[in-house]
């Protein structure tokens, strides 16, 4: 094990680091971990091995930020990784403009060109670029590579990209990205292993955790997403409203003088699972309840999602395989049983027993007769990062190379 080299990804939210190591070449995991309660006091460490096991848990009474953040980061990975040389960092970036298509070494330039897309994404960029700004001054020479959910979306036709405005809006750069490109990534790539059929399919996936979001895919290829201009347009999810008339935001602004501001948090944090059911955003807790209002907010979502669905199905003149994704995808047998249920006038049949099995790993859950294949397959957005942290660095060995 000594000496062996690793790739690092780190997933920065405004409150929290998620992080994982993989070692090279194989990218299996070695560690997973997070930084919590950044910039709020009591912030809190907590990394596993590969087993499991707890090998670092740390409480601060003061809050960190996300530059002493990467350095403990680094402090925990030169006095853990066991002879083991971190030889790239991958990261999660929300967006990547109508410019970033795949992934991009990340220097002072491309980060300059990176800054200027926050307006797009003001809530989660911003903290995108810290740790890559950390990291650029904790360790200069080490290579980080940038990975943009909106990357993977940057293929879709151009009509599936348009919103119906006038050329002087639209060349603003307002038009729809679509958003867990990484996932759907992921799926297109996994997919073809479990099924080689599906390689040239038509394909639906829908990545449901506490942002939620569908995308048609052929050939592995995005075709159309749910999400658009930003990540609360589509599904309704934890606390997003998704698709809203958008009329009904100049007429809370207009009509009931609300603030911007107001309706920016009404629109991402009061709405969803939350807002409707009044309990909570979380679907265990919803599914457990008995308040009427926690199964309206499902009803609504699986509504949702059966709308979506066949909107993404007419956008790929078919349908050949659907994919439940993310933590409530992945998790509830129930919402996964309601939407297929709802979907068979598009031939879906899923099979009870498959559905209901634990899950480990991608597993098909349609009968055999089912005109439309029905798959679970686990996100795994940070393998994705390490994939394209790995290859983006064999193709520029020249590169600066640093131990951590
Ligand atoms: P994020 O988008 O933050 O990564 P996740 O993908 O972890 O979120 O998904 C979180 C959602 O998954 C929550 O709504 C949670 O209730 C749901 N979830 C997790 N486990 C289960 C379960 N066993 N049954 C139903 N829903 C679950």
């Amino acid at each position: 094990m000594a000496n062996q080299d690793c790739i690092a990804v780190i997933n920065a939210g405004s409150s929290s680091i998620k992080f994982s190591v993989h070692a090279l070449p194989d990218l299996a995991r070695l560690f997973t971990g997070k930084i919590d309660q950044l910039y709020r006091g009591n912030t809190s460490f907590i990394a596993r091995d590969a087993g499991g096991q707890t090998v670092g848990e740390q409480t601060w009474a003061a809050s960190l930020d996300h530059h002493a953040a990467m350095a403990f980061l680094i402090e925990f990975a030169e006095s853990h990784l066991d002879g083991h040389r971190v030889r790239a960092v991958g990261h999660r970036i929300v967006h990547g403009g109508v410019d970033f298509s795949g992934p991009v070494r990340l220097d002072d330039a491309v980060l300059a060109r990176l800054a200027r897309l926050i307006p797009l994404a003001p809530l989660h960029l911003p903290h995108n670029l810290a740790p890559v700004r950390a990291l650029m001054a904790l360790s200069p020479g080490l290579p980080q590579v940038g990975c943009f959910d909106t990357a993977f979306h940057t293929a879709q036709p151009a009509l599936a990209q348009a919103f119906a405005l006038p050329p002087a809006i639209t060349d603003l750069g307002i038009r729809r990205y679509g958003f867990h490109g990484l996932s759907y990534e992921y799926i297109a790539a996994t997919l073809p292993q479990c099924d080689p059929a599906l390689a040239g399919a038509r394909v639906v996936a829908a990545h449901l955790g506490n942002g939620a979001s569908m995308c048609a895919m052929l050939g592995g290829r995005s075709m159309a997403s749910t999400m658009g201009f930003t990540a609360v347009d589509g599904l309704p999810m934890g606390t997003r409203c998704g698709a809203l008339d958008p009329g009904v935001v100049i007429y809370l602004i207009d009509e009931m003088g609300m603030a911007v501001g107001d309706v920016q948090r009404l629109m991402y944090n009061e709405s969803g699972l939350l807002g409707v059911s009044g309990v909570s955003s979380d679907m265990r807790v919803l599914e457990a309840s008995s308040a009427p209002r926690a199964q309206l907010a499902i009803d609504l979502m699986v509504y949702r999602i059966g709308r979506e669905l066949g909107s993404l199905a007419a956008s790929l003149q078919g349908l050949d395989a659907l994919v439940f994704s993310g933590g409530i995808g992945e998790n509830s047998a129930r919402l996964r049983a309601a939407v297929c249920r709802d979907a068979a006038w598009l031939g879906v049949e899923l099979d009870p027993a498959g559905n209901a099995a634990p899950l480990a790993g991608p597993a098909c859950i349609s009968l055999p007769s089912s005109r439309v294949a029905v798959w679970v397959v686990p996100a795994n957005e940070e393998l994705m990062i390490a994939r394209h942290a790995r290859d983006l660095l064999a193709a520029s060995p020249g590169g600066n190379r640093a131990d951590v």
